[in-house]
């Protein structure tokens, strides 16, 4: 069966209204477009997990803090659905800005301290955006399931506490990072590096894997001093920091906290990355 795209919320509520009518449970997976086997994963374990797939296609203005960044973010419908009826996602939704937006009611939300670091930090209002969106987006597929990359790691725990703030009935899946095989997580920004500076942009996990094979070994504060020295010598550093796995809290011994993670933003060629990686 072909995947239907469509871009009306009226259309998209009639369709999920039938699904539900026949007992089918919805899975659904948020993204930007421009799509890669990382957000392509994310529609197979919907499609393990529950009965019709929903994928959004939309980029959110109100998740960028630079007018640059959104101009140049890349947009690729007719290859990205293409991709969608490969992997046999039934349902595609790309809505415009006022399909979204226009019967939004304004909300207060609480972070509970999430947004304090890292990605809240340096981009200003950027879990504001996705906040926005991705609550929107829910109330209109309403799913079971909704499946998110833990690339996006703060991302994945803000969406868990926007869950339970709202006591919405939907289960939040996180979903490991897809990577290159030279290490590279997928990213739909990698497609604006230039050849030359893929070594730089393999320095970040690379960076992340010091810290994770040596954690046990090293001091925490001089092994995060080793990875920011190898990063800052081939890339704009913007933060590396070794984290709470549930408060995204810095840490500063490896017994301050029971899961641990490093997260890492920096630019390369102009093309800003971000990657993170368990480390316990
Ligand atoms: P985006 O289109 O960048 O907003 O991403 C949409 C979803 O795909 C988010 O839940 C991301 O975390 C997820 N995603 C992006 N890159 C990857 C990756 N390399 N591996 C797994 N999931 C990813």
């Amino acid at each position: 069966m072909r995947t239907k795209v469509i871009s009306s919320t009226i259309q998209l509520e009639q369709i999920i209204s039938a699904c539900r009518s026949k007992g089918l449970t919805i899975g659904f997976v948020p993204t930007m477009g421009a799509l890669h086997e990382g957000h392509l994963s994310l529609i197979k374990s919907s499609k393990e997990q529950t009965d019709f797939t929903v994928c959004s296609i939309f980029v959110n203005p109100k998740q960028f803090n630079k007018a640059e960044d959104l101009d140049h973010y890349p947009r690729s419908l007719k290859m990205d659905v293409s991709k969608l009826e490969a992997a046999k996602c039934d349902l595609v939704f790309a809505p415009t800005e006022n399909e979204i937006y226009q019967d939004e009611v304004p909300f207060e939300f609480d972070f509970a301290g999430l947004d304090q670091y890292m990605e809240g930090k340096f981009r200003s209002g950027h879990f504001n955006g996705v906040v926005h969106v991705v609550k929107r987006l829910f109330e209109i597929v309403r799913p079971e399931k909704a499946f998110f990359g833990l690339k996006d790691y703060q991302q994945f725990v803000i969406i868990q506490q926007l869950v339970r703030f709202f006591n919405l009935p939907i289960d939040v899946v996180g979903c490991p990072t897809v990577r290159e095989k030279n290490g590279l997580a997928l990213s739909s920004r990698n497609s604006q590096l230039d050849t030359k500076d893929i070594p730089a942009a393999l320095e970040l996990s690379k960076a992340l894997n010091l810290i994770k094979s040596r954690f046990q070994k090293s001091n925490l504060d001089a092994l995060k001093k080793q990875a920011i020295n190898q990063l800052e010598q081939h890339t704009k550093l913007e933060y590396l920091i070794i984290a709470n796995s549930r408060t995204l809290s810095p840490i500063e011994k490896w017994s301050d906290a029971q899961h641990a993670r490093a997260f890492v933003a920096a630019e390369v060629g102009g093309v800003r990355l971000i990657d993170n990686v368990e480390i316990f």
